[in-house]
């Protein structure tokens, strides 16, 4: 009899693992898939590691969560800096000084933050669609260049149809800093995403191509506790009906040149491209293999934004109030079930970045483990 039965060899169910080993528990990890590292899997092709499931940049601002993924690989030095391709014009995101210089030939903070405020002022009173709402940002250029495609091809809507709240805030930035995220800390394992897990999980039984929900209750027989890290509603059979998510379809192609677009991320906004960006994951990792070679080849991922419908991968909760209020109700099932924790992305049907699910699995696991 184990101590605990996790179910998903994801990044919560193996930091909980980690954790419950660390304490002198037994335990035992199941993933219905046939690999480990759930979303953050990566699978080395012609020397190259690819992020199967979509680009995974960690970064965070927790202390706590950066030294205790140190124990596990080593970081390297990866920054994100996507840039966009508008109809062949390249800018650079986040919307800095190089964008403005490039858009409007400004050269000082000054000119940018005047001209910004220029096209702002077409709107006026409340934003009260998408469109409104970006424009009374940022003004309409970018708007029209950099936000507008690329929202209607993730959202399949038009940006004027689409609720202003889904843009709050857009960053604008009058220096020239590239890096997308405001981290204090951030990179790629070196040796990809799947090397980190495969040591956390080091020492522990792992068992894959095991669904839980098609063995539950022999499964169920084997120990005193469940960490369940699958979907909440299909644990509960969708009795209370799906919840809904947002999907992303993956193209990849293995390309006989070293170099395709010289970034890891390229973000296509225009709204004819049918892709929404293209990663190239040599770079995640400078272009080397583990050696420091140049790699001869080079990997790429067009990524499509996709309806959802129940039996696809799903990525992104929804977290409308429909949804919302269907995932609040399953949690008052999921609270009743003694035996078994929810926890991770789907457990949970939250967001969840790398080292935010890292920072809730570690303090799940403090609470239960000192129990
Ligand atoms: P998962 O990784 O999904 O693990 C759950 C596991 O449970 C899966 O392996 C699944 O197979 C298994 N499972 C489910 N049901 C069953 C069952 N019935 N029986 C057995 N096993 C089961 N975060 C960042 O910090 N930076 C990024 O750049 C970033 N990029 C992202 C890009 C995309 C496209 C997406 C969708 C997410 C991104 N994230 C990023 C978020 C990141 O992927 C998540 O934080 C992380 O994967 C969540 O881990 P998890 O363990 O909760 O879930």
């Amino acid at each position: 009899m184990y101590d605990y039965l996790i179910v998903g060899a994801g990044l919560y169910g193996a930091v909980f693992a980690q954790k419950a080993i660390e304490s002198g528990k037994s335990v035992l990890v199941i993933d219905k898939r046939k690999h480990i590292a759930g979303n953050v899997y990566t699978e080395k092709i012609e020397k190259i590691n690819v992020h199967k499931y979509g680009a995974h940049i960690f970064h965070t601002n927790d202390l706590s969560v950066w030294n205790y993924v140190q124990k596990f690989a080593v970081f390297n030095r990866f920054t994100n800096s996507p840039i966009a391709n508008y109809k062949g014009e390249i800018y650079s995101m986040p919307f800095n000084m190089y964008t403005f210089n490039k858009m409007w030939g400004v050269v000082t903070p000054e000119e940018a933050a005047s001209k910004i405020a220029e096209q702002r002022k077409e709107i006026i009173g409340q934003p009260k669609n998408l469109e409104e709402q970006a424009i009374s940002l940022v003004g309409r250029d970018i708007y029209e260049k950099l936000i507008k495609g690329y929202t209607e091809k993730q959202w399949g809507r038009e940006c004027k149809e689409l609720p202003s709240f889904i843009i709050k805030r857009l960053p604008v930035r009058l220096n020239y800093d590239n890096n997308y995220f405001n981290a204090l800390y951030q990179g790629i394992p070196i040796g990809g995403y799947t090397k980190l897990v495969e040591n956390m999980l080091k020492g522990i039984e792992v068992r894959l191509g095991v669904d839980y929900l098609e063995n539950k209750d022999e499964l169920d027989m084997l120990a005193e506790k469940v960490i369940y890290t699958g979907a909440i509603d299909a644990y509960f059979d969708y009795k209370l009906g799906a919840l809904e998510y947002r999907s992303v379809r993956f193209e990849t192609e293995v390309l006989d040149k070293t170099n395709f677009q010289g970034n890891a991320a390229v973000n296509y906004t225009d709204r004819e491209t049918p892709w929404t960006r293209i990663i190239e994951h040599k770079w995640f990792e400078f272009g080397k293999d583990e050696n420091g070679n140049d790699i001869p080849k080079t990997i790429i991922s067009k990524e499509y934004s996709s309806e959802w419908k129940p039996g696809d991968e799903p990525y992104y909760p929804v977290n409308d109030e429909k949804n919302s209020e269907l995932y609040n109700q399953y949690k008052k099932l999921a609270d009743m079930e003694n035996k078994v924790l929810f926890g991770g992305r789907l457990g949970e049907y939250k967001y969840y970045d790398m080292d935010q699910v890292i920072k809730a699995a570690l303090l799940s696991a403090e609470k239960e483990l000192s129990k």
